[in-house]
C-alpha cells in the first residue's frame, strides 16, 4: 500500500470509512432480510434500519423521511428527477433550464429530452464558473417547468447560489432540482431555506459505498408529481421499484452522519490543506486557480499551468500523486473539459490543468510531497520550452 501513489482524487469517489463498513457488515449476513418482507423479524430489522436511514437522510437536509427516494447513486436520481418530472409535467410545459458545467447526468438526460421535442436552455456561467442570475431571470420562459442547477461542481468545486435560485424558481411556481452528489455531508443543505423541490444525493463521494444515492422529492407546497423510471414491486411509493439493498443504504446513512458530525472541523482541515498547496503551487508563475476562489468545496483546487502539456504533466505526476485532470469521465482526454471551456478558457498549445480532490484521509506530509512533485514536473517540462516562465 505505502508505495502507491498519494490519493486526491476525492471528487472522482471516496474511500468507506471504516466506521462505515462495520455499520453495513451485519445487514450482509445475520440481518439480511427483504425490507419489503412484512410477516418475520428479518424484514422488520432490515425495514428498521432503512427506515433510520430515511429519517437520518431527511433530517440532513430539513425534509420528511417519506420525501427520500433511494436510487443507486445520482446518476440515477437525476435521470429519475429530469426524466420524471418532464414526464408528469409536459402538458403544462415542455421547457427545461440548465448550466453548462452540469454533471452529464444531468446534461445527458436533457439532451435525452430535447431529441424527443422538449425546449432545453443551457445557461453558460461567469468567469468564475457561478451562475449568472439575470441570465436565468432572462431564460423563464411561461412553459418552463424545471431548472436544474448542482449544488457544487465536481471539477472546480464552485457552490452555486441555491437559495436564490430556489427563490426565482418558487416565485415563478417552476420546480428546483439540484444535484448535491459533491455537497451531501460538506456544506448545509436545507430544502426549505433553498426553496429546493428534488435533490440528488449519493453515497459514495462522502465515505460511503458506490452504488447507493437518494432522489429528495417534495411532498407538500408543493407537491411534486413523478413519473417513475423503473417499474415493478411499487418499492419507494412507486417511484422507484426494486428490493432495497439495506447495507448499501446502511453505509449511506451512517456516512452522511459521520460527516455530518465533523463537517464544520473536517472543513476548516481541508481549507487548511488546500491553502498550503496553493501557497506552494502559486510561488511559480502562470498558474492560474479555476473557480471562485472562497465559494468553493474545501477539499478542492483546480489548477490551469501555461507552459506545460496536459499529458506530460499527467505522466510526471502519476507515480507520486493520484489526481484527474478534467473529470475522471474524460480523464484519458488532455484537452480542457467541457467544464473549464464553460469558464471561457481557450486553449493555448501548451496547457495543463490538474483536479487536486484532498479529502479526510489526507495529512498534511502528503499535501507537501504533492506540492512538490508537481512544481518539480512543471519546473522541468518548462525547462524544455524557450519561453520562460
Ligand atoms: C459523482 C457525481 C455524479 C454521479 O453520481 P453516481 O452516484 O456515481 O451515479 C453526479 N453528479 C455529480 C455532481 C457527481 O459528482
Amino acid at each position: 500500500m505505502s508505495n502507491r501513489p498519494i490519493y486526491l482524487d476525492s471528487h472522482a469517489t471516496t474511500p468507506v470509512d471504516e466506521r462505515v463498513l462495520a455499520a453495513m457488515i451485519p445487514y450482509f449476513t445475520e440481518k439480511f432480510g427483504n425490507p419489503a418482507s412484512i410477516s418475520h423479524v428479518y424484514g422488520w430489522e432490515a425495514e428498521a434500519a432503512v427506515k433510520q436511514t430515511r429519517q437520518l437522510l431527511a433530517d440532513a437536509i430539513n425534509a420528511a423521511s417519506e420525501e427520500i427516494v433511494f436510487t443507486s447513486g445520482a446518476t440515477e436520481a437525476n435521470n429519475l428527477a429530469i426524466k420524471g418530472v418532464a414526464e408528469a409535467y409536459f402538458q403544462k410545459g415542455q421547457h427545461i433550464i440548465t448550466i453548462a458545467t452540469e454533471h452529464k447526468a444531468v446534461l445527458d438526460p436533457c439532451e435525452y429530452l430535447r431529441s424527443l421535442g422538449f425546449g432545453i436552455t443551457i445557461l453558460p456561467v461567469q468567469e468564475n464558473g457561478l451562475i449568472d442570475l439575470n441570465q436565468l431571470e432572462n431564460a423563464f420562459r411561461p412553459d418552463t417547468i424545471l431548472v436544474s442547477v448542482m449544488a457544487a461542481n465536481n471539477e472546480i468545486g464552485v457552490l452555486q447560489p441555491l437559495a436564490e435560485i430556489g427563490k426565482m424558481c418558487s416565485d415563478r411556481q417552476i420546480l428546483f432540482h439540484t444535484d448535491a452528489a459533491q455537497a451531501i455531508g460538506k456544506i448545509p443543505l436545507d430544502i426549505e431555506e433553498m426553496n429546493i423541490d428534488l435533490m440528488s444525493l449519493t453515497a459514495h463521494k462522502v465515505y460511503g459505498p458506490k452504488g447507493i444515492g437518494a432522489l429528495y422529492v417534495r411532498r407538500r407546497n408543493p407537491k411534486v408529481q413523478l413519473a417513475p423510471q423503473q417499474h415493478g414491486g411499487g418499492h419507494e411509493r412507486g417511484m422507484r421499484s426494486g428490493t432495497l439493498y439495506t447495507p448499501q443504504i446502511v453505509g449511506f446513512g451512517k456516512a452522511v452522519e459521520i460527516a455530518l458530525a465533523e463537517q464544520e472541523t473536517e472543513n476548516q482541515r481541508l481549507t487548511a490543506l488546500r491553502e498550503r498547496l496553493w501557497k506552494q503551487l502559486s510561488n511559480l508563475k502562470g498558474i492560474y486557480l479555476n473557480g471562485h476562489p472562497q465559494q468553493r468545496l474545501a477539499g478542492n483546487l483546480n489548477i490551469s499551468v501555461e507552459g506545460v502539456d496536459g499529458a506530460a504533466l499527467s505522466l510526471g505526476l502519476q507515480p507520486v500523486v493520484a489526481v484527474s485532470s478534467g473529470s475522471a469521465c474524460s480523464s484519458a482526454n488532455t484537452a480542457p473539459s467541457y467544464v473549464l471551456t464553460a469558464l471561457g478558457h481557450s486553449a493555448p498549445l501548451a496547457y495543463a490543468s490538474v483536479r487536486f480532490g484532498i479529502g479526510r484521509f489526507n495529512t498534511v506530509e502528503e499535501i507537501d510531497i504533492v506540492a512538490q512533485q508537481a512544481i518539480s514536473t512543471i519546473q522541468s517540462l518548462r525547462s524544455s520550452l524557450v519561453i520562460t516562465y
